[in-house]
């Protein structure tokens, strides 16, 4: 029954985002609280396990989000608050309940190194296990979530540009490891209309493997229905706050 569903799912979801890529999809009048999230949920295939290696330091010319200085270069994701997330000695931690944060600067083309861990103690599964999120301009999702022998949707794993696109392959490290993205992203371009006349694309390498390659972002990563395409200009990176204590550490930026 559920290999049924799950086939059922892949086929409605290849449709949705067939629909995603035509001209008319954006006309949809669905109301968003009425599509079933399921429906843009992939399982099949499930991307293979490769292992890999060894970090980066900063190199001299990056902008040091989170080092040893505390969270000076963060604040609270929807008010001026200070960040409300716990930091000791490099490292920080999501308080649940304490919401996502963002840099208070704003990127457009960036390079970003970003160093995470799941919680030491496994709890939940699927969506609920480490879920996180790095977010470029506040609303395109990769995903962060402890995809360490934990299934779920494929295109909702980490690594997934979220509801998208899922990784090439599974680097993940065992749970109790730190994992490391470094991830090249090409902002998406509209113009004086609002039009968007330049998708965004990413590159994301995982542990030293790459996961995707020049692959387009076809909008906002939803977790209901399909991509939004609003104007925007440059825009925060955002850490999402699922009610999991992921921890991050040795985060930093280059403007491109
Ligand atoms: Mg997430």
């Amino acid at each position: 029954m559920i290999i049924v569903k799950r086939t059922c799912c892949s086929f409605l979801s290849a449709l949705l985002l067939t629909l995603m890529t035509s001209s008319c999809y954006a006309q949809q009048p669905v109301a968003e609280k009425e599509i079933d999230p399921t429906l843009t949920e992939v399982w099949e295939p499930e991307p293979r396990v490769v292992q890999s290696g060894e970090t980066h330091t900063p190199p001299s010319d990056a902008i040091i989000l989170l080092g040893d200085d505390g969270l000076g270069a963060w604040q609270a994701a929807y008010s001026d608050e200070a960040a409300g997330w716990d930091y000791s000695d490099g490292t920080m931690t999501v308080v649940k309940g304490k919401g996502d944060i963002k840099t208070k600067q704003k990127f457009t083309d960036v390079q970003l190194h970003i160093e995470w861990r799941s919680p030491q103690t496994i709890e939940g599964e699927g969506q609920g296990r480490g879920n996180s999120g790095v977010f470029f301009q506040e609303i395109y999702e990769i995903q962060i979530l402890d995809s360490y022998q934990n299934r779920t949707y494929s295109n909702g794993q980490a690594g997934a540009i979220y509801k998208q696109h899922m990784p090439l392959v599974n680097a993940m490290n065992p749970t109790s490891e730190w994992e490391v993205y470094d991830i090249i992203f090409t902002a998406p371009r509209f113009n004086k209309d609002g039009v968007k006349i330049s998708s965004a694309y990413v590159t994301v390498i995982h542990n030293g493997v790459v996961i995707h390659n020049h692959q387009e972002i076809y909008g906002t990563t939803e977790y209901r229905g399909w991509p939004k395409n609003s104007a925007h200009g440059a825009g925060s990176i955002k850490l999402q706050d699922h009610g999991n204590p992921v921890q991050f550490r040795n985060i930093w930026v280059r403007e491109l």
